[in-house]
């Protein structure tokens, strides 16, 4: 890396992080922020990029949340690379980066939990648990007043989590705007996830399966076709024809999650499935 950007400062207390944060609060150009569980790829670096060309002061968060996972092995598997995340950052960038133990987040005794009904419900919400969401709930909600951020930035390639913080903000009227960017993708459609380096080759090909199926619905629904019924058995098929074990293919209301039975302006095709020993997951509005 070269010596034209400045190391930004690694902090790892809330404290620190607000010391840190009180001259940027006092002027106009503002702080923006994206929480991130670190391993960074160009998805992360995209909304880096966007909350520098918007704020002065732009906050990295890098905290594998323990409290969102429902597989240990998949907490254990969980790439963590901080150096390169820092040096990533910096480039796009970030101006301050927060890195807290668990410890800083649930220190002992913690005993708060935050639930959000509705659009938690289906989809990764039933497929990790109830408490996955929740864990993103109380995560996002204790880094968003600790930082504080007049706006935070978010990929809609987790589109039901966007769509799940949206409703937070507004609930609890939290000051912070929430902002989603476009899921950016690798040149073959699959979409940047710190889990892809997880796939093996031959996995590799049959993931890609997963934006193939959207991209043939949305070309579908562009030729006049309305029908989820349809639209699911064909992608499924997709899916199932590469060698991807599909765990949901739906057509939901983006804000709300609930299921759609035809295709209406708007309208968000979503999947989950297993490829190896991953679970990917992906999304295309489909008109
Ligand atoms: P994560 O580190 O997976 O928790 O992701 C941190 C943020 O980056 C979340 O807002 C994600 O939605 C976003 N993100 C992850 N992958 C992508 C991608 N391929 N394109 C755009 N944003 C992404």
């Amino acid at each position: 890396m070269t010596d034209e950007h400045v190391r930004p400062r690694v902090l790892r207390t809330v404290a620190q992080l607000r010391e840190a944060l009180a001259p940027a609060r006092r002027t106009d150009s503002g702080v923006g922020f994206v929480p991130t569980m670190g391993a960074l790829h160009d998805g992360h670096l995209a909304l880096i990029r966007r909350a520098a060309a918007e704020r002065a002061e732009v906050v990295v968060s890098i905290f594998v949340n323990p409290t969102q996972f429902n597989e240990p092995a998949d907490l254990e598997a969980y790439p963590r690379t901080e150096e390169r995340d820092v040096e990533l950052a910096a480039a796009a960038g970030a101006t301050l980066i927060f890195a807290p133990n668990a410890a800083e987040i649930y220190p002992a005794g913690f005993a708060t939990s935050i639930h959000i009904g509705g659009v938690t419900e289906r989809w990764e919400g039933a497929s990790r648990g109830a408490s996955h969401f929740d864990g993103v709930a109380l995560v996002v909600t204790k880094l968003l007043v600790a930082v504080g951020a007049d706006t935070a930035y978010f990929g809609q390639k987790d589109a039901q989590q966007v769509a799940v913080i949206r409703r937070l903000a507004a609930d609890l009227n939290l000051p912070t705007e929430i902002r989603s960017l476009p899921t950016v993708r690798d040149d073959d459609g699959l979409a940047l996830s710190s889990r892809n380096a997880r796939l093996s080759e031959t996995d590799r090909i049959a993931a890609r399966s997963l934006s193939r199926s959207l991209s043939a619905a949305r070309e579908r629904v562009a030729s006049g076709e309305r029908s989820t019924a349809v639209l699911e058995s064909e992608a499924r098929r997709i899916l199932l024809d590469a060698g991807a074990r599909p765990e949901y293919w739906a057509i939901v209301d983006p804000a709300t999650f609930e299921p759609l039975s035809d295709v209406v302006p708007g309208a968000l095709a979503i999947v989950a499935a297993r490829v190896g020993d991953v679970r990917l997951i992906d999304n295309l509005p489909l008109a």
